[in-house]
């Protein structure tokens, strides 16, 4: 029976690696704390040494933590405390690691048929036999199963891999970085087709990546770490529209940031925060809170919400400046300008046909709408 509605909640989790020469250890994993919905698409995104991986490890029991909670479908299966830690086979999980497990020796049939004559779900042979046959279908590989598993190119392995996962029916689904060892146009293919077959099995699952593009693009939720830490959770477009941190601004898509100071401290309710920099008074609609009590920030605009404006004087617009134009890239869709205003450089998604050359006297206008200050 289904006890919570979260299929994972991990809470204070910590880890620790020696560090190899020397006596010193360092924090692979630094109190992450988070929650994964039942039958969700999570993400755990960071650049490579975030700790992701790690993560994942411990989830998996592959891992011991030093400290922390992990539990999965309201069942604890580590807990420092109570001095728990459930074996990886006696987990409700499956994973698919970053080359597939594939084994080369075996057809793809006996290959996806692994869990059902050796896993901890084990059932007759003809079961089994039906069992693979209907999952090789959903997974388009039926024409495949005589063939050997070599025979099968990138996108098919992992397909066989995924389904060779969901008969070992896991709760929870552990992908780590499933895409990284294809080229760019099969992984942009494959990742769409992972997750409709996501949504089809309607498996809860929790992906990692460094790849902010695909995270974007597949999940419901996503974790962004930094150092070993959580710098944010939230959907894609709370993630990327109005980032809590410079971290997640940069690592994700690409940001205009200026330091600034904040008029105040935002309280519940407020429309704007203003901050000055060294350009003039910005004013931003999106803040990240609760800020600390400092009033040192960066405002942060992404290019496609720079606006390039004709250099005519004052209209009084909030966040209007006039700039110089220091180069203009034409990209088919869209023209990328680099404008600045003074000594600062704001890069702008302009019209593909707008006509404007280096040197240019403009205006830019940065949309207080979706200009966001960040306290950290
Ligand atoms: P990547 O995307 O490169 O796999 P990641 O975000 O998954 O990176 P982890 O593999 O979790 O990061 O590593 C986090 C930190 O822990 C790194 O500094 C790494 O060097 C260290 N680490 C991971 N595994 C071990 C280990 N077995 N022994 C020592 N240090 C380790």
């Amino acid at each position: 029976m289904q006890t919570t509605e979260h299929a994972v909640a991990i809470s204070g989790l910590e880890k620790r690696f020696a560090r190899k020469q020397s006596d010193e250890v360092s924090l692979a994993v630094d109190n992450v704390g988070f929650t994964v919905p039942r039958g969700g698409f999570f993400t755990m995104l960071g650049p490579s040494g975030c700790g992701k991986t790690t993560t994942l490890r411990c989830l998996a029991g592959l891992e011991s933590a030093d400290r922390g909670e992990i539990s999965m479908n309201g069942k604890a299966v580590f807990s420092s405390a109570a001095r728990r830690d459930v074996a990886p086979e006696d987990r409700p999980i499956a994973m698919v690691p970053q080359s597939y497990g594939i084994w080369p020796h075996m057809k793809v049939f006996d290959n996806a048929a692994f869990p059902l004559r050796y896993g901890r779900k084990t059932c007759s042979r003809g079961e089994a036999r039906t069992r693979v046959l209907a999952m090789l279908e959903q997974v388009g590989l039926s024409e495949y199963a005589d063939r050997w598993s070599t025979q099968l190119s990138g996108g098919q392995q992992q397909r066989l891999a995924l389904a060779r996962a969901l008969l070992c029916e896991p709760e929870v689904l552990l992908l780590d970085e499933p895409l990284s060892n294809l080229d760019a146009k099969l992984r942009a293919q494959l990742r769409a087709e992972l997750r409709s077959f996501q949504q089809k099995f309607g498996v809860t699952t929790i992906y990692v990546t460094h790849d902010q593009g695909e995270a974007l693009a597949m999940s419901d939720t996503i974790v962004v770490m930094n150092r070993g830490r959580v710098e944010q959770i939230g959907t894609p477009d709370e993630i990327y529209d109005s980032p809590a941190s410079r971290f997640v601004a940069d690592f994700v898509g690409s940001a205009n940031l200026v330091p600034g100071v904040a008029d105040r401290t935002p309280r519940a309710g407020d429309r704007m925060v203003e901050v000055k920099t060294a350009l003039g008074v910005l004013r931003c609609a999106r803040f990240a809170t609760p800020p600390a009590q400092t009033g040192d920030v960066h405002v942060c605009i992404r290019p496609e919400h720079v606006r390039i404006v004709p250099a005519t004087t004052d209209t009084g617009e909030a966040n209007r400046f006039p700039a110089r134009v220091t180069s203009t890239e034409y990209l088919g869709d869209r023209r990328e300008v680099v404008a600045a205003v003074g000594d600062v450089e704001f890069r702008a998604h302009a019209d593909a046909h707008l006509r404007i050359r280096p040197g240019d006297d403009v205006g830019v206008v940065l949309d207080p709408e979706w200009t966001v200050a960040l306290w950290s």
